[in-house]
């Protein structure tokens, strides 16, 4: 019997081939009907055999194309029409769904096999694309999703790039970025003062020059790249000197997952995510005498490796024929990466000998992401190109659009509506005043672009962040309302985001530094609650930062902190450090001057890594906290320092707080340290007392309160030592552990939580409003 259905499709359905595939799909099973665009979801008609009407629905849930993300499918009977065919209906852009907007996408299968065929058409054309490949987010200046609003705008089809674009059944069907060599950009060379070289092929030349070790920028997706050869180890060192990047590890690319197999160890799920549409940098593990410099990445067990994710890169590797290459951010040290020619030359003017350019303009800076593998699971730490902005879901309701800022460093802003939270790219540090800028500019591009206008902004606890300082200048003029989520509370509420908990949790949250809501410097702290509220149910030891920010870049003044708490002097520190700044450090800790009080789990790894010698000072954050869990590696487990955990009660309070008592673990890292200590053993033990103390603690929460389920998030959780234990021994005790999978426990995962607990106050108005109808 024929039958006639009215489908709704939301999710990431625009941009990806969609309409083709329902196109085909219809056609296959002899449907009749109509497939179109409405803004943010598809709406079929299909008309035909209930038998085919099912099997319709279950194709298209079950196989859509490889970029569509569909959240949900719904349908209702309609009375038939007798249809004679499946036609594809124009774009609509005026109903007030959500918009959602594909990431960037590394080149599919097809396209590559095109780029490599001499007979096609489009045969080594760098900027090929199809449905389901190519730019997107970086390339849209507008929604909808069509080519005019696209940086491809002034780039006029050819005649066959247009009957390609226009035929449904095309695998370029509506491919907004699509173009050839005779209608498409074109690569261009400079010179490293930013003047155009005559290059019948620009880029042979580029190649040769790489080739002959020099340095290179090239334009990518989302920005420029500095460019060499990975193998090389004096050229590696130019670069690093050139680059003012003391020992911040590069990224590398080589050409297929045989040549990644080749310098690493590669497990089943890095080879998928080395592979994936995404194409992020992931860390692997170096093969030790592998025939990459050294100065790649100094002293790192780790390489940070992907595979070619455009035309161009595919070419680029070919042409060097398998050299890994460096490829990192085209920027001075921490500044973000440059995307456009103008800037890039200037900025970039002393670093590459000369400059791969070409005329697609990229609207939207986008670094590459990262990330790893930790215990089997996927480990993101920096949630950028190929994941932005796909949306995260969020657990509650955001029923007012609410904006989320992030801290400090390593931002990622957030949007929410409804169920969906739309997370930026890595927007950096905001400390550099280009980065501050970019963050403003791009807030506002992604609320035009999402259609998305705030009521509501939340934003960091601490008052002197910029972008704290950005929501209150916001609020001023616009009289947005302002919710300030504290630090720790964030990072809980983000990785419970991810799980979709929403009842009691223990939060570990372990980081370098966040603001707490006594004013001091929390970051090893043990948080019991919810969105909506939390308590500090324990922490660290409060002791001494002398010098604020300068203890953070240099430890040996948290070990001289750790070490007066715990009531000994400073010999130990003497060989490294000159005795003035030990004296005026010793008399800053005393006097309490310029000595804020703090918490930080990040703070204890560098002062024990201080103590053991590795690192007086740091080049980059966390750097002594990453060093101390390389040497952990190299000694096999030891048993842990002695846990001692104190209850404190408040008046305020009825329960007591734990607090860790750190001063016995210092003091048996001294004893270890006399005699001819064997450092990587010490390291290892630290770690294991980490542990061990997040093992003691939950299970004094859990007497307490019964509680089970502990979420694990901040930096500290970057490290996979750590992590991997911590989950072990509290799943071997019972607990219900999660960690992050879906954004990073670093600050750049912040946003997601502040979004949740601002979106916990309107179920909670939503909650209280319905009962007090009943
Ligand atoms: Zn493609
Ligand atoms: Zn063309
Ligand atoms: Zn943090």
């Amino acid at each position: 019997m024929v039958e006639r259905r009215a489908i709704s499709v939301d999710g990431i359905v625009q941009g990806v081939g969609f309409r083709p595939f329902v196109h085909g799909l219809a056609s296959r099973l002899h449907l009749q009907g109509f497939v179109r665009n409405q803004t943010g979801k598809v709406r079929i008609e299909v008309e035909g055999e209930g038998g085919c009407l099912d099997r319709f629905l279950n194709e298209l849930t079950h196989n859509p194309p490889p970029l569509a993300q569909i959240n949900h499918v719904s349908w209702s009977p309609l009375s038939p029409r007798g249809d004679v065919q499946f036609r594809i209906d124009a774009s609509e852009s005026d109903s007030d769904g959500q918009v959602l907007i594909s990431p960037d996408v590394a080149t599919c299968a097809a396209c590559l096999g095109e780029l490599l065929d001499p007979a096609n058409r489009r045969y080594r054309y760098p900027f090929l694309n199809c449905t389901h490949c190519g730019p997107r987010l970086t390339i849209i200046t507008g929604s909808p999703y069509d080519r005019p609003r696209t940086t491809m705008a002034g780039f006029p089809m050819c005649p066959e790039c247009s009957e390609e674009y226009e035929n449904p059944a095309d695998r370029r069907f509506h491919a907004q970025p699509t173009c050839c060599q005779s209608c498409g950009p074109a690569l261009r060379l400079l010179s490293g003062e930013g003047t155009q070289l005559a290059a019948e092929d620009p880029l042979t030349t580029f190649v040769q020059a790489i080739q002959a070790g020099r340095i290179g920028a090239m334009k990518g997706v989302g920005g420029y790249h500095l460019i060499c050869d990975a193998t090389q180890e004096p050229v590696v060192a130019e670069l690093r000197q050139r680059k003012h990047r003391d020992e911040k590890p590069f990224a590398i690319m080589l050409g297929t997952l045989a040549d990644v197999q080749a310098i690493g160890e590669v497990s089943s799920l890095e080879s998928q995510l080395l592979q994936s549409p995404r194409a992020p940098i992931v860390l692997v593990r170096r093969r030790p005498g592998c025939r990459i410099a050294q100065s790649v990445a100094p002293g790192n067990p780790l390489l940070g490796v992907m595979l070619p994710y455009t035309p161009l890169h595919h070419l680029l590797m070919q042409d060097v024929q398998g050299v890994p290459l460096v490829m990192t951010s085209g920027n001075r040290s921490d500044e973000p990466i440059a995307y456009e020619e103008a800037d890039a030359v200037e900025r970039l003017r002393g670093i590459a000998d000369l400059f791969l350019v070409h005329n697609r303009p990229i609207h939207l800076r986008c670094d590459d992401s990262v990330t790893r593998v930790i215990a089997g699971q996927e480990l993101p730490v920096r949630r950028s190109r190929g994941y932005s902005p796909q949306p995260v879901p969020l657990p509650v309701e955001c029923v007012r659009p609410t904006l989320a800022l992030g801290g400090q460093l390593k931002v990622a802003f957030a949007l929410g509506r409804g169920r969906h939270a739309i997370l930026s790219h890595h927007m950096g540090d905001l400390d550099h005043f280009a980065a501050y800028t970019a963050f403003e500019r791009d807030i506002a591009h992604f609320e035009r672009l999402f259609g998305i206008r705030p009521q509501r902004i939340a934003h960091d606890l601490h008052p002197d962040y910029a972008s704290t300082r950005y929501a209150r200048k916001r609020a001023e003029n616009t009289g947005v309302e302002l919710v300030a989520v504290q630090h720790h509370h964030a990072h809980m509420a983000s990785c419970m985001a991810e799980h979709g908990l929403t009842e009691q949790v223990i939060g570990v949250t372990f980081d370098g530094t966040g603001y707490g809501s006594d004013g001091a410097v929390w970051g090893g702290e043990f948080l019991v609650g919810d969105y909506q509220n939390f308590r500090r149910a324990g922490h660290l030891r409060y002791v001494g930062l002398p010098g604020g920010e300068q203890a953070i870049r240099e430890p040996w003044r948290m070990a001289a902190s750790y070490l007066r708490d715990a009531d000994r002097d400073l010999t130990p520190l003497e060989a490294f450090v000159p005795p003035g700044a030990l004296q005026a450090v010793r008399t800053m800790i005393e006097r309490r001057f310029n000595t804020p009080l703090t918490s930080s789990a990040g703070r204890l790894f560098d002062a024990v890594a201080a103590l053991v010698g590795l690192r007086s000072k740091v080049t980059y954050e966390g750097q002594a906290a990453i060093e101390l869990e390389w040497l952990a590696e190299k000694a096999s487990t030891g048993g842990s320092y002695p846990v001692e955990v104190l209850e404190e009660t408040a008046s305020d309070h009825s329960e007591p707080t734990f607090v860790v008592d750190s001063r016995p673990i210092v003091r048996a890292i001294l004893h270890e340290l006399e005699g001819r200590p064997d450092r990587p053993r010490i390291a290892r033990r630290f770690h294991w007392t980490i542990v061990e103390m997040i093992t003691v603690v939950c299970g004094r929460i859990r007497e307490q309160r019964g509680l089970h389920r502990v979420v694990l998030s901040g930096g500290t959780f970057m490290n996979g030592l750590l992590t991997a234990e911590v989950v072990r021994r509290l799943t071997r005790d019972g607990f219900d552990v999660y960690r992050h999978h879906l954004v990073p426990p670093n600050d750049g995962g912040l946003s997601l939580g502040q979004l949740a607990v601002a979106a916990s106050r309107d179920s909670s108005v939503a909650r209280t409003t319905f009962s007090g109808a009943t």
